[in-house]
C-alpha cells in the first residue's frame, strides 16, 4: 500500500525527542536569551553550543544534507516533519542547523561547488563556524531578473563586482556572501575591500560593491549560470520555509483553541458560537491542506529534483502565505486585545503575512510558473465547442449505440424522453 501518511515509529520517536528538547531547552534559551543561538559572544556560544552538540549526537544536525556532506541524509520528507515542530521556536532552525539564508546557500554550494570549494566554504557553514548571506535583489526591482546591473569583469587572475544590492538578509553580520552577478554567481567574503554596508533598511541590507575584487576561484558554478544556480538555491530555500509556516500555522491554530474554550462572551464560551466555530473548522482545513501540499512536495524532491518539483514548490510558496495571513488573523481576533499586543507570537506572525507573499519572489510571480506548467499539460479544443460540451458529447456517444437506436424505435424514444428530463432537471 504505497499511500501512507504515517510516520515509521524510529523517526517519531526522534521526532518526540524534538518537540521536548525545543520546548525544554530551546524555547527557555530564547525567552531569556534571545539571539543567543546566533551570538558570537562566548558567554551566550557557551549557552548555545551544548544545545547544538545534542542535536548532533542525536543525529539530527543539519537534517537537509546527504549523507555525504555530513548530513545524516533524511531527505525534504523528514526534514518536513522536523521542520514542522523547529518552525514554532525562533531559534530552534539555528540549533539543529537548518536555519535560512544558509540552508539554501549550502545547498547551492553542495550542488556546485567544486572540491576546494567546499572543503573553504560549504564544512565551516555546515559547523556554524562562519555564516553566510546571499545577495540578488537590486533596488531597482527584484522580481524580473533581467532588471538586475551587478556584473564581474575579469582582470587577470581576479573578478572586479561593481553594483548594487537590497535586501540582503544577515548581510551585515554574514562572514561571506553569495552575490549573483548578470554573468555568474560570486563568493564575497563580507570583509573585502569595496563591500559598503547601509544603514538600512537593518536586517535585510542594502550594500554597495564598489569594485569589489575577489580570486577568480569565488566563482561558483559556471560563467553565465547565476539564474540556474539561483533557481537550486531559491527553490529549497521556499520550501523550507514553506515547512517552518506548517509549524507557524498549528501554533497560532493551538492558540485559537485555546482561547476559545478559555473565554466567555454572551452567555456561553466563545468556542460555542458559530463565527468562531468557522474561524476554527476554516483554519484547519486550510492548515491541513498547505501541510499535505508541502509534505507531497517534499515527498517529490525526494523522489525526483528540486527542479522536478519546481511547480509545486511555487504553489507551497503562495499558499504559506495565504494561509499565514489567513489563520494568524483569525487567532489574533479570537484573542482580542491582547492579540493585538506583542505579548503573544500572534502580531508578529499576522505582520510576517506579507514577507512570506514577498521574500523570496513574490506570489504573482509563482503563481505564472504554476499557470504556465500546468497549461503545458492541456491543448485548446479542436473545434467550436468545449471537449465537455454535453449536446456534442452526447452526438458522438450515440453513434456508439447507432445500430441499436436505429434497431429499436421504443428504446430509442426511451433514450430521448431521458435526455430531455435531463435537460429540464
Ligand atoms: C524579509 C525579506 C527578506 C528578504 N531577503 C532577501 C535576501 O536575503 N536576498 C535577496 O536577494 N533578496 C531578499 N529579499 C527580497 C525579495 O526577494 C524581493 O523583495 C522580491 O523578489 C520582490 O522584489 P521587489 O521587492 O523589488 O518587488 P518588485 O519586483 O518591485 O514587485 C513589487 C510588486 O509588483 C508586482 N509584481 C512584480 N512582478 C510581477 C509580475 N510578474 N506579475 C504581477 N505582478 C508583479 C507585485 O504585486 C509585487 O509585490 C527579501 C525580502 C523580504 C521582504
Amino acid at each position: 500500500m504505497a499511500w501512507d501518511f504515517s510516520t515509521e515509529p524510529e523517526f517519531q520517536e526522534q521526532l518526540d525527542w524534538v518537540a521536548d528538547f525545543c520546548r525544554n531547552e530551546v524555547e527557555p534559551l530564547d525567552l531569556v536569551f534571545p539571539g543567543a543561538a546566533y551570538s558570537r559572544n562566548p558567554k551566550a556560544k557557551a549557552l548555545a553550543d551544548p544545545l547544538k552538540q545534542q542535536v548532533k549526537d542525536r543525529g539530527l544536525w543539519a537534517l537537509f544534507l546527504d549523507r555525504d556532506l555530513g548530513g545524516p541524509g533524511f531527505g525534504q520528507l523528514k526534514l518536513a516533519l522536523l521542520n514542522e515542530i523547529l518552525g514554532r521556536y525562533r531559534s530552534a532552525p539555528v540549533v539543529f542547523g537548518t536555519a535560512a539564508p544558509d540552508t539554501g546557500n549550502m545547498e547551492m554550494l553542495a550542488a556546485y561547488g567544486t572540491p576546494g570549494q567546499k572543503e573553504k566554504w560549504l564544512y565551516p557553514l555546515m559547523n556554524q563556524e562562519i555564516f553566510s548571506a546571499y545577495s540578488m535583489t537590486e533596488p531597482q526591482g527584484g522580481s524580473d531578473p533581467n532588471l538586475f546591473k551587478t556584473s564581474a569583469v575579469r582582470d587577470g587572475d581576479q573578478w572586479v563586482i561593481t553594483g548594487e544590492k537590497w535586501f540582503t538578509s544577515a548581510g551585515a553580520r554574514a562572514d561571506i556572501i553569495f552575490v549573483m552577478c548578470t554573468n555568474g554567481m560570486f563568493v564575497v567574503p563580507r570583509e573585502t575591500p569595496g563591500v559598503e554596508i547601509m544603514g538600512y533598511p537593518p536586517l535585510h541590507n542594502h550594500i554597495r560593491y564598489n569594485e569589489v575584487r575577489v580570486p577568480l576561484g569565488n566563482l561558483l558554478g559556471p560563467e553565465d549560470g547565476a539564474k540556474v544556480l539561483a533557481q537550486r538555491r531559491l527553490g529549497g530555500g521556499r520550501i523550507h520555509h514553506a515547512m517552518r509556516t506548517v509549524a507557524q500555522v498549528k501554533l497560532a491554530f493551538d492558540m485559537m483553541c485555546e482561547r476559545a474554550l478559555s473565554r466567555e462572551s454572551h452567555g456561553k464560551v466563545i468556542a460555542e458560537h458559530q463565527m468562531v466555530q468557522e474561524a476554527i473548522a476554516d483554519s484547519y482545513a486550510e492548515i491541513n491542506m498547505l501541510r499535505l501540499l508541502v509534505l507531497w512536495t517534499a515527498w517529490t524532491i525526494d523522489n525526483s529534483s528540486t527542479q522536478a518539483a519546481r511547480t509545486q514548490i511555487a504553489a507551497c510558496k503562495y499558499t504559506m502565505g495565504k494561509v499565514l495571513r489567513e489563520v494568524s488573523y483569525r487567532a489574533l481576533h479570537i484573542m482580542g486585545s491582547l492579540g493585538t499586543t506583542n505579548l503573544t507570537p500572534l502580531q508578529a506572525m499576522w505582520a510576517g503575512a506579507p514577507t512570506m507573499a514577498i521574500a523570496d519572489g513574490v506570489d504573482e510571480v509563482h503563481k505564472v510558473t504554476v499557470a504556465r506548467n500546468v497549461l503545458k499539460g492541456y491543448e485548446p479544443h479542436p473545434g467550436l465547442w468545449p471537449t465537455e460540451y454535453i449536446p456534442a458529447k452526447r452526438d458522438e456517444a450515440r453513434k456508439k449505440y447507432a445500430g441499436l437506436i436505429e434497431s429499436d424505435p421504443e428504446l430509442a424514444a426511451w433514450a430521448d424522453a431521458a435526455v430531455r428530463a435531463t435537460a429540464r432537471g
